[in-house]
């Protein structure tokens, strides 16, 4: 039986989020219903509301959401009624030539569930953010977004796991192979930055040099395992990270903002044949311009991740396990707990740099 739960709809540009009921197929084949115990506020969320993403309206929002799961459809094995898990956006096929190639985390052909969630009132289909639509009691997904996890952590905590802390982590630990004793620094400190900051500290790294404009911002950085931080409003970041650094600049620099002024600050705050990560997400519009020679002459790697290019079966098991075990501190990227009701003004404090993450609990 389809089921009528409260979920928050995005009905278009720009307008206001509202709480909606929402119509929940049964699972069709490969698919799961989740019931939804927490989700995170994330940026990509607003983007959503504010048409940045595509123009598919109307959007059920909210994506970094852990939960049980409640019902499967026919052929799912992975994943039982009562187990509790994270909810990601790469599921992968297991059949797309990167798969085949081993290197499943730039998956080209991820699942989504095929049915439709639809408004009760309307009958209109909505489109779930990034597949999963998790500001709600509960969603319908794909069984491969669901990846089980030790129930002994908090749903709150596991939730962002989903997409942006893991995006962090995985940008430090994944993508820039931070390793023991190497210099990285982390420009801008919001969630993502953040977590690249706990994922490096994670990873043994030896000096974690943390960039923002906002003192506050640093002031947490440092929580999370940043040895040295720079209010770039005040000093030259490019400057300041090669002083910090021996005048070398750091082995790995992760850019977590996505603007072309800090990718330069990036770019030559490096050392010589160091990593530059990309995990920051830009506007269309941008364009990043760099003397061809400088990019040659330095050496080095200039990478982009995507989703901290995380494999969730291999990465988010792991990470959890080493929260419980006090080796990484999840607990602080929840600056607070909210109601469903709530995520409309959750985004404004967003806006204003208020908070790492929000979090509706359901
Ligand atoms: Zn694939
Ligand atoms: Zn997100």
């Amino acid at each position: 039986m389809a089921q009528e739960v409260r979920g928050v709809i995005a009905p278009g540009k720009d307008e206001p989020v509202r709480v909606e009921t929402i119509v929940v197929p049964d699972p069709g084949p490969g698919e799961a219903v989740v019931r939804v115990q927490a989700c995170g506020v994330c940026h990509t969320d607003l983007h959503y509301k504010q048409g940045g993403i595509t123009d598919e309206f109307p959007f059920l929002l909210g994506h970094e959401a852990a939960g049980v799961v409640e019902t499967v459809g026919d052929g799912v094995t992975d994943v039982a009624p009562g187990d509790f898990v994270i909810l990601n956006w790469r599921a992968v096929c297991g059949r797309c030539r990167a798969c085949l190639r081993g290197r499943p985390w730039y998956c080209f052909d991820t699942h989504n569930a095929e049915q439709k969630m639809t408004l009760a009132n309307t009958g209109q289909e909505l489109s779930p953010a990034l597949g999963i639509g998790a500001f709600a009691e509960k969603t319908l997904v794909a069984a491969g977004q669901c990846t089980k996890v030790d129930p002994a952590v908090s749903p709150a905590v596991a939730g962002l796991l989903g997409c942006g802390v893991m995006a962090g982590i995985g940008a430090a630990i994944n993508t820039g192979n931070v390793g023991r004793g190497d210099t990285v620094a982390v420009i801008g400190c919001g969630g993502v930055g953040d977590a690249a900051i706990a994922g490096s500290h994670l990873a043994g790294a030896a000096r974690i040099i943390a960039v923002d404009i906002d003192d506050r911002k640093l002031e947490t950085a440092r929580t999370m395992g940043a040895t040295h931080t720079v209010n770039s409003t005040k000093a030259d970041p490019v400057e300041a990270i090669r002083d910090l650094t021996g005048g070398f600049g750091a082995d790995v620099v992760i850019e977590a903002v996505g603007r072309p002024e800090t990718y330069q600050q990036a770019f030559y705050a490096r050392d010589l044949a160091g990593t530059v990560v990309l995990v920051g997400v830009p506007t269309p519009e941008m364009k990043l311009e760099l003397p061809l020679l400088d990019v040659f002459g330095r050496g080095g790697a200039l990478k982009s991740s995507w989703y901290g290019d995380c494999l969730p079966s291999r990465d988010f098991p792991m990470l959890i396990d080493l929260h419980l075990q006090g080796r990484l501190n999840l607990d602080a990227f929840v600056t607070e707990t909210i109601r469903i009701d709530e995520v409309e003004k959750a985004f404004e404090r967003m806006h204003h740099g208020d908070v790492l993450r929000s979090v509706v609990v359901l």
